[in-house]
């Protein structure tokens, strides 16, 4: 069937690649969103002509509709808005790829409405993965990974019919900008440092996590939801040339990896064309030219962003929510320079330790309360000192 794409986060740098990609395979846009940015979404309209978009902010809604009076398009705002565009009823996917927490409820109703999901949005799986895995198989529906590791994984595991022949499954991280460093060498690091990705351009909040090391974390919790395994079963591995997105190892030993040049169009494009593979115009690999390929053990102890979502998995019930709303609070923070970045690592744990344990997450609203109250905890810590 002819994929008709809602795409959610359109002026982000996962979303814009979304629409590159969509350009190429012509295919039809029903809906855009996004929370603010009406100049672009303006060009987007122009151009893919879909029959809704949702701005998150109200009066940035309103200026976009004047601005695109001429257009047969019709323009939401809120959150009620973001959730009409993921219901939209032409569109058979929805691409989340809002960043953030925010993300949950249009994957819940797009979920509802039996749309096929490519997630990119990793927050909403780490935050609220039990109910959106529950849905989704109650609805039968899929969850198409855009995230590359996930797309590594997800490619690898083609062909694999029994869950039991999986025995680990190996991320891959770059190690970011700070790579080797000691604390004491990250205790005065400044944005601009920690905004200068070594492989990838990519917003400014995940660009943060992985300066921290908080996405590995993050992507830890995502791939347990996704793949159905065990936290012991996922391993994290320093790879800085960012070539190997991840491998699988098979319980007779035999690992798989999934290879290519580091291009965020890649795993857009397969969980667009999903099951099919499509001609795309991302460059090949030449591994001579990559020369060699390194791998390292992650430095858990000065990243512990990492180790606090490995905790947090274990622990399960509404830790995870907790450890993602509390990073996403301060990572705001330290973009605002209230805080050094150091202290994200340190409040994602401390919120963390003042969460009460849960034994199961039941309601979005459970999930949405645990991740306010990481929020306002991690506000009112940063204060104090
Ligand atoms: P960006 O910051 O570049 O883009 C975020 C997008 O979300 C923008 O379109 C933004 O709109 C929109 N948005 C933010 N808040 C809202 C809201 N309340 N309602 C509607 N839309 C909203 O982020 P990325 O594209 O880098 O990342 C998006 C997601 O994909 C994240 O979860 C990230 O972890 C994940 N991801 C990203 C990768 C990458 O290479 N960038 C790789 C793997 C995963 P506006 O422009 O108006 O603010
Ligand atoms: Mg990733």
């Amino acid at each position: 069937m002819e994929k008709n794409l809602s795409i959610l986060g359109s002026t982000g740098s996962i979303g814009r690649q979304a629409l590159s990609v969509a350009r190429r395979l012509q295919l039809p846009v029903s809906a855009l969103a996004a929370h603010s940015n009406i100049s672009l979404l303006e060009t987007q309209i122009r151009e893919f002509r879909p029959q809704l978009v949702a701005v998150f902010d109200f009066d940035a809604a309103k200026q976009l509709k004047l601005a695109v009076s001429d257009c047969a398009v019709k323009i939401v705002s809120g959150m009620e808005g973001l959730c009409e565009a993921a219901t939209i009823p032409n569109a058979n996917m929805v691409l989340n790829a809002v960043v953030g927490m925010i993300g949950l409820q249009p994957t819940m109703a797009a979920i509802h409405a039996g749309k096929t999901i490519a997630l990119a949005n990793k927050e909403t799986l780490v935050a609220g993965g039990s109910l959106v895995m529950r849905d989704a198989q109650a609805q039968g529906v899929s969850i198409l990974p855009v995230d590359s590791e996930h797309s590594a994984v997800f490619q690898c595991l083609q062909g694999c019919h029994r869950p039991e022949e999986v025995s680990r499954i190996i991320l891959t991280a770059s190690g970011g900008p700070f790579f080797g460093k000691t604390k004491a060498e990250l205790e005065h690091v400044t944005l601009e440092q920690s905004l200068n990705h070594p492989n990838w351009s990519m917003g400014k909040k995940i660009t943060i996590d992985s300066a921290t090391m908080m996405n590995k974390g993050l992507e830890i919790i995502e791939a347990a939801w996704l793949f159905d395994v065990a936290p012991e079963q996922i391993d994290v591995v320093v790879h800085r040339e960012s070539i190997v997105h991840s491998m699988v190892e098979f319980r007779d030993g035999s690992v798989i990896a999934q290879m290519g040049v580091p291009d965020m169009r890649l795993p857009i494009q397969y969980a667009i064309t999903y099951p099919d593979r499509v001609r795309s115009d991302v460059p090949r690999l030449n591994l001579a030219s990559c020369g060699k390929l390194s791998f390292y053990q992650p430095d858990e102890e000065t990243f512990v962003c990492l180790k606090a979502c490995k905790t947090a998995l274990k622990r399960g019930g509404l830790f995870p929510a907790t450890a993602n709303g509390a990073n996403e609070a301060a990572v705001q923070l330290f973009i605002d320079g209230k805080i050094p970045f150091l202290r994200i690592g340190a409040l994602v744990w401390e919120a963390m330790e003042h969460q009460p344990a849960v034994s199961s997450v039941t309601s979005v609203d459970q999930v949405l309360e645990a991740d306010r109250a990481a929020r306002a905890f991690v506000q009112e810590a940063a204060q104090k000192n």
